[in-house]
């Protein structure tokens, strides 16, 4: 059994609220640690320390703040293993998962080393007789990131790169349920010579959210997680002022056409779907086949390959396909919307729900299912599972696929398996969603592209890391200057043209 408090002036501290949350073993349900839950006090006075730091963290010059981000690179490559080991036993992904949501998270802090060029602002020279006007990026100040359970390396990372490379202090408050790699990193960031104050984790539940939405101090608020929290959230921190952006769930589509290769399609679909038990944003969450052929073909293609997944702990070896889900109750919401979609008439054609692993009685794994005739208005299909359920919806025609995809609520992600340019494009072009894969599964886009879906899928301006996040994270200060030499004509009382 172990604690985790908060790193408050770089180093881990007890929590004082006397309130704690039970951190699971995902692969046996036992309790294996507590994690300390913040009061609007502590969040408080972590807020009002993160303040006092950021103005000499704002001032110093980006290429220093640049080195910080560089060394922090070497840091988590050295301690990867170590770090993959311990987001393994709180999330329950495997092994080569782990260290995917840490390299993705690492990549984005490469990027970070460029913070002198993202932060260069604008110049025109003469924009009047000697007249100069110029732009600059300043940071916010005070900045938070709220982050969910199922990235606990990367989406943090997303976060604390670009606000601090630009600049700024930031109170991260990660999920409670596997809030040790955040802490880990935390004290990495700290190795890397970021000062002490500039970095907050703060660990908590729904009362220390609301009290980062309430602070006064803080400017913007980074959130990824469920939608009706990001909805929450974004009305919330809007309301009180804040720059606000957040990022909600997702039902990502696949739609594969009668010309596409049906066993990459089949191959994709199974690692898409299923991969870290399909607790992904951009999992695929629904099979779209256009045409009864396509779709005959493709079950037919995807019950084999479902039914030799390997479901089990990270610790027994390499070729485990994925491990448990992270709580019970996320267990039990999977299996019970599994129940509705066997209710409201769907045909369950891989049939998880006896699944057992000897010696694991009581952790959270769930085997894997696949579902056959599912129509738009069953619970399956319209709520986000987040778990290895995948949903096969046949299309009539193209349009029907893509009427789909559009008609969805989410538009995190979603993907199109053709061997036809000009469908691929058009598909591009029309569906209202945020990221397009194009016989890619999973279109995660890299660290100097930006991140972001659409609909009820993304809330507020601006995407994650790429150019978005530093612009995010600063805001925007115009001056226009002009020297004694270019004052030709005394004072000047009108609002006139520099011509
Ligand atoms: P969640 O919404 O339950 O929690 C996210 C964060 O919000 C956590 O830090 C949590 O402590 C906090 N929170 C939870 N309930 C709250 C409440 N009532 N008031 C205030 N704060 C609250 O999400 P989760 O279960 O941790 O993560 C899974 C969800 O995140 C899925 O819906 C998934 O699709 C989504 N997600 C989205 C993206 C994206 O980029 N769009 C990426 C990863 C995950």
């Amino acid at each position: 059994m172990y604690e985790v408090g908060h790193w408050i002036n770089g180093k881990q501290v007890a929590g004082t609220s006397g309130r704690t949350a039970d951190i699971f073993n995902p692969h046996t349900g036992d309790v294996q640690g507590r994690v300390a839950l913040a009061s609007t006090a502590e969040l408080d006075a972590a807020v009002a320390a993160a303040a006092k730091a950021q103005v000499a963290w704002g001032a110093t010059n980006p290429q220093k703040r640049g080195r910080v981000m560089m060394a922090l690179v070497g840091l988590i490559n050295r301690d990867m293993d170590k770090m993959a080991e311990v987001l393994s036993r709180e999330h329950g992904k495997t092994i080569p998962d782990a260290k995917g949501d840490i390299q993705r998270g690492l990549e984005v802090i490469e990027y970070c080393i460029g913070a002198p060029q993202m932060l260069k602002g604008e110049f025109t020279d003469s924009a009047g007789p000697g007249i100069d006007m110029y732009s600059m990026r300043q940071p916010l100040g005070v900045v938070a990131g709220i982050t969910p359970f199922n990235f606990p390396a990367m989406i943090p990372l997303w976060k604390m790169g670009p606000a601090l490379a630009a600049g700024n202090a930031m109170i991260l408050k990660p999920s409670e349920r596997d809030p040790s790699v955040p802490m880990m990193l935390a004290a990495l960031c700290k190795e890397a010579g970021l000062p002490d104050g500039v970095l907050q984790v703060v660990n908590g539940d729904k009362e220390s959210v609301d009290a980062i939405l309430d602070n006064e101090t803080i400017q913007a608020v980074g959130f990824v997680g469920s939608t009706p929290i990001a909805q929450y959230i974004y009305s919330r921190a809007s309301a009180n002022g804040k720059r606000a952006q957040c990022f909600g769930g997702a039902k990502n589509h696949m739609i594969i056409m009668p010309d596409a290769d049906l066993d990459q399609a089949a191959d994709a679909l199974v690692g898409a779907g299923y991969g870290a038990a399909g607790e992904r944003c951009m999992a695929i969450s629904v099979a779209v086949p256009v045409g009864e052929a396509t779709a005959d073909a493709l079950i037919e293609r995807l019950i084999p390959r479902i039914e030799k997944l390997k479901v089990g702990p990270y610790t027994a070896g390499s070729d485990v396909d994925y491990g448990p889900v992270v709580t019970a109750a996320a267990k039990a919401n999977i299996l019970n919307l599994v129940e509705s979609g066997v209710a409201q008439g769907a045909k369950l054609v891989v049939d998880g729900r006896n699944f057992a692993l000897q010696g694991y009685e009581n952790g959270f794994f769930v085997g894997p299912h696949l579902f056959d005739h599912v129509t738009p208005d069953m619970d399956i299909y319209r709520k986000e599972i987040f778990g290895p359920v995948l949903s096969t919806v046949r299309a009539k025609s193209y349009e029907d696929a893509l009427k789909l995809a559009m008609d969805h609520e989410y538009g995190n992600g979603t993907a199109i398996f053709t061997r036809d340019g000009d469908t691929a494009r058009d598909f591009a072009n029309r569906v209202n969603v945020g990221m397009i894969g194009i016989n890619v599964p999973i279109p995660v886009p890299l660290a100097y592209h930006t991140f972001g879906g659409w609909k009820k899928s993304g809330f507020g301006d601006l995407n994650q890391h790429g150019p978005d996040a530093f612009r995010f994270y600063t805001r925007t200060k115009t001056i226009t200057s002009r020297w004694p030499s270019g004052i030709k004509e005394g004072s000047a009382f009108n609002f006139k043209a520099m011509d």
